[in-house]
């Protein structure tokens, strides 16, 4: 070739080189004329498309498939590329997913490809082809089908494909497969309030209790006043008991009578009293019941009366008292400061017998002396404080007082001291207002100073 290249003769290069392929071909040297193709052939179309189907014939497209032209400028027929492509899926799958992701993808039509691996689908090749599927899907831009088969292949690429395309509206369906690939991730996107809807997260998740619990206890650490809380009580009994009572306690937006009825099914004590000591009333009875009953935690008891500050309960509470005598101490010693503890012993019936009633009566009774001893210490101090406030004011009140000239009288508006034998003889009241006399006889001498109304009349206030 290279002889006639350099010498020239009738026959052109091209026709030697092509008749060297069909040569090489039948010694089955495939690569060299592969090779030989992409040497000669250049970016002629027609010549490209003539001498690829005699590698049909053999089988041999994989070995000129690195060589085929790709680009803008010389771009075979569609079918060409698929040719290829289906034989790599028949023979090498590998090779089949690497042109996949090499060859862009507008060089043959996808939905064809698709098609194949559908009808040639070998399950032991079942990663290449639902990689190479997902590739293709996403090329075509039906991502939701993307998505679906990254999902199969449980490959956590699916969430960067999500952020990439913002396929935010497309895993709403898949939101389950999502969780189970990676919680934690998915959890990232799904509690995103600007990437999907709390409403329809739930929706999805509404046939899957154990997700939709994970999905609302995270829910609710991102945005507390979340409407669905009220499936969290249902939730939390079922799933994570020790968190219920804490939330009863700090969320507002469940039904406190559904909540109720959760508890009362599951037998939950403590959240029961909760509830019903929130309603009050008649519940408050019902849940101190409880707690006396159910619970048999009678400190429980005292701090719930204490809590809830009514004295129908504490009434209750001593009545129980009455009946359970071995209850009677603690009741006497978490009464104390709240009800009149006479109350609870006159109760006690003659003969009977209280366990620990001498310490509870002991302590009792030192707690009350203990009080009556801090509040008569009180009085002493206050007295003593009286006392000494008051001899500051009388001190006070004996100090002299300066009488300036530039003071004027509140009722002529002139100096009270003038050298005027008329106007010598001033009045001064406690409060210090200075008024002359004459101006005051008839007016104020009995009333109050009238600049601020001190009384006059009182001993005490007239120097
Ligand atoms: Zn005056
Ligand atoms: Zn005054």
């Amino acid at each position: 070739m290279e002889l006639v290249a350099t010498h020239g003769g009738s026959v052109s290069v091209l026709s030697v080189a092509r008749l060297y392929i069909n040569h090489l071909l039948t010694l089955k040297q495939y690569e060299e004329a592969a090779k030989l193709c992409l040497r000669v052939l250049g970016n002629n179309k027609s010549l490209w498309e003539e001498e690829v189907f005699k590698f049909v014939k053999c089988q041999q497209l994989r070995s000129v498939s690195p060589y085929l032209p790709t680009s803008d400028d010389c771009k075979l027929d569609p079918h060409v590329y698929e040719m290829v492509l289906y034989e790599f899926l028949k023979f090498d799958v590998n090779g089949f997913l690497n042109l996949i992701k090499e060859w862009p993808s507008q060089l043959y039509d996808g939905l064809a490809v698709i098609n194949a691996i559908h009808d040639h689908f070998r399950k032991q090749h079942a990663n290449q082809m639902l990689e190479s599927l997902a590739l293709l899907y996403s090329y075509q831009g039906d991502y939701e089908s993307a998505l679906r088969m990254y999902l199969k292949l449980q490959n956590k690429d699916v969430f960067d494909l999500i952020k990439r395309h913002k396929l935010y509206e497309v895993i709403s369906k898949l939101i389950i497969p999502l969780i189970q690939l990676d919680r934690e991730r998915a959890f990232a996107i799904l509690l995103d309030k600007d990437k999907i809807k709390s409403e329809l997260v739930v929706h999805q998740l509404e046939h899957n209790k154990e997700y939709l619990y994970w999905y609302l206890d995270s829910l609710l650490k991102v945005d507390s006043k979340n409407i669905f809380q009220n499936k969290l009580v249902s939730l939390y009994a079922k799933y994570d008991r020790k968190k219920l009572l804490p939330f009863l306690r700090r969320s507002k937006e469940y039904v406190i009578q559904e909540a109720l009825v959760i508890c009362k099914q599951e037998g939950f004590y403590p959240e029961m009293v909760y509830l019903l000591g929130c309603m009050g009333g008649v519940e408050a009875a019902e849940a101190l019941n409880i707690i006396v009953h159910s619970m048999n935690d009678i400190e429980l008891a005292i701090e719930f009366c204490k809590e809830q500050d009514d004295i129908d309960l504490w009434n209750q509470l001593i009545n129980e008292s009455a009946k359970q005598p071995e209850i009677v101490s603690n009741v006497l010693d978490g009464i104390v400061d709240y009800v009149n503890p006479e109350v609870v012993v006159s109760r006690i019936k003659i003969g009977q017998t209280i366990p620990n009633l001498r310490e509870s009566l002991i302590k009792m009774l030192w707690h009350y002396s203990i009080q009556e001893e801090i509040f008569s210490t009180a009085q002493q101090i206050q007295l003593k404080d009286y006392f000494d406030t008051h001899s500051e004011v009388v001190a006070l009140q004996r100090r002299g007082q300066q009488v300036s000239c530039k003071q004027l009288c509140p009722l002529c508006h002139r100096p009270v001291l003038m050298e005027n034998s008329v106007f010598n003889c001033i009045v001064v009241f406690k409060c210090g207002h200075i008024y002359h006399e004459p101006c005051v006889q008839g007016v104020l001498f009995d009333n109050p100073c009238s600049e601020c109304k001190l009384r006059t009349n009182d001993p005490d206030d007239e120097e």
